[in-house]
């Protein structure tokens, strides 16, 4: 077999075998297929596709390249989420402790946050003396005792993708469907759990820029796990404007618990309840409207709130927060935005008010950046509502010394004010 012969079949639009997948990537961790040759498959597969056996195949690669969890001793209720990454997304955060509470078993590993989007784990070292690293004993330790532990993805997952990822950054091949989908699902199948939920966002903040490639993409990862045995089910949901009213990391994290503290969030709440819904549905085997339900309860029973003080207390963080939001670092500066016109606000650029926010210190440009756990912002009028001439906008935080006036017009200029109200739907597809 030559890697020459492999690219030269992909070029022309051919099927490749397992085999020669697995020739080229073990070819490629090895050293002996070098990056411009691993660079011309990836451009043919941008431009030629995989079908899904193929993308099966580099997925089983991407798994096997590294450490698996073996979360069997765990029973058969271990059930996963996975974001495709978002701005203001920390629905980890509320279903995780949901679930958790509601019979369900997460054992998760999460990312950090990187460029315009946010990470759980950042999220979670928010709470003071929170650790996010645990030795696989004490992880496997603590989800059997509270049925929830979440911690950062250790060095040894799936060095493949890590190798591959690097280089499609480079070389403009990120945007493949059945990249993104092995990628994802390679790390995810060595993560361990039964179940796997999928929450695939669509729109301006997200990876996919519209409803149908964010159902392309789901149905594939969709199809990928269940070749592998996991119960699946995915989820499509609006990323066109930020979830919630906070983006950042502690007023992220102090919205989460206002919604399981009963806040009525109506955005967050639905989506949260809904993937919420779709994990237990899976873990539990019962159907989603009692899952649901189940849910719910949770929430206003304070079942799910007293689960995350639970957790984050048993990762060594400082669960009183949970109890009084106060005790949270606050930021030094406040700033408030006024809106400069009258309407209703038509669209909201969520990449752009992921990037206002990495740029009062809330976020990473690089891997290696440090954060401000305090810095972020607060939305005070979202898409379809209606906001007034010299009305407040939105409140930026921060602790360092970001240039407000500037990340004011920036963020005036993510928005779209007109006549129009415009919502996209916040669920628009499922996949079960
Ligand atoms: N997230 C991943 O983990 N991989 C991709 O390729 C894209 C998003």
């Amino acid at each position: 077999m030559r890697a020459y012969d492999i690219i030269d079949k992909k070029k022309r639009g051919e099927e490749l075998s397992a085999e020669e997948i697995k020739f080229f990537t073990r070819g490629y961790l090895s050293g002996e297929i070098p990056d411009y040759q691993v660079s011309a498959l990836l451009m043919a597969i941008c431009l030629k596709g995989m079908t899904t056996a193929e993308t099966v195949s580099l997925t089983e690669e991407i798994t096997s390249s590294g450490d698996s969890l073996d979360l069997s001793m765990l029973g058969d209720r271990t059930v996963d989420k996975h974001s495709t990454g978002g701005v203001g997304d920390k629905t980890t955060l509320v279903i995780a402790p949901i679930v958790a509470a509601s019979g369900g078993v997460v054992a998760k590993m999460s990312g950090r946050g990187l460029g315009h989007t946010g990470g759980t784990v950042d999220k979670l070292e928010s709470f003071p003396g929170f650790r996010t690293t645990l030795t696989e004993g004490e992880f496997i330790e603590q989800t059997k005792k509270i049925a929830l532990a979440v911690v950062g993805q250790s060095g040894e997952l799936a060095p493949l993708d890590k190798k591959l990822y690097a280089l499609r950054d480079v070389t403009a091949t990120v945007d493949s469907i059945p990249l993104i989908a092995s990628s994802i699902m390679g790390k995810k199948l060595a993560c361990g759990s039964r179940s796997i939920v999928l929450d695939v966002k669509y729109g301006s903040g997200a990876f996919m820029k519209d409803a149908e490639s964010a159902y392309a993409l789901g149905k594939l990862m969709v199809d990928i796990g269940r070749a592998r045995g996991r119960n699946m089910a995915a989820l499509i949901t609006d990323m066109d404007t930020p979830l919630g009213r906070a983006v950042g990391n502690i007023p992220e994290v102090k919205e989460a618990i206002a919604l399981l503290s009963g806040e009525d969030i109506p955005d967050l709440y639905e989506v949260c309840i809904s993937l919420a819904a779709a994990m237990l549905s899976l873990s539990l085997g019962i159907d989603e409207p009692d899952a649901a339900q189940r849910c719910r309860e949770a929430v206003e029973s304070g079942r799910a709130l007293a689960k995350l003080e639970e957790w984050i207390s048993a990762q060594g963080g400082d669960g009183s927060c949970v109890r009084d939001v106060s005790r949270l670092p606050r930021a030094k500066r406040e700033h408030i935005v006024y809106s400069v016109s009258e309407g209703y606000v038509e669209k909201m650029n969520a990449e752009k008010i992921g990037l206002v926010c990495c740029s009062l210190g809330a976020g990473r440009r690089s891997k290696d950046d440090g954060i401000d756990y305090t810095a972020g912002l607060t939305m005070l009028k979202k898409t379809g509502e209606y906001v007034k001439e010299g009305e407040p906008l939105a409140i930026l935080y921060t602790s360092g010394d970001a240039d407000l006036e500037i990340l004011e017009r920036e963020y005036i200029g993510a928005l779209v004010i007109g006549d129009k109200p415009k919502k996209n739907p916040l669920i628009a597809g499922r996949i079960i």
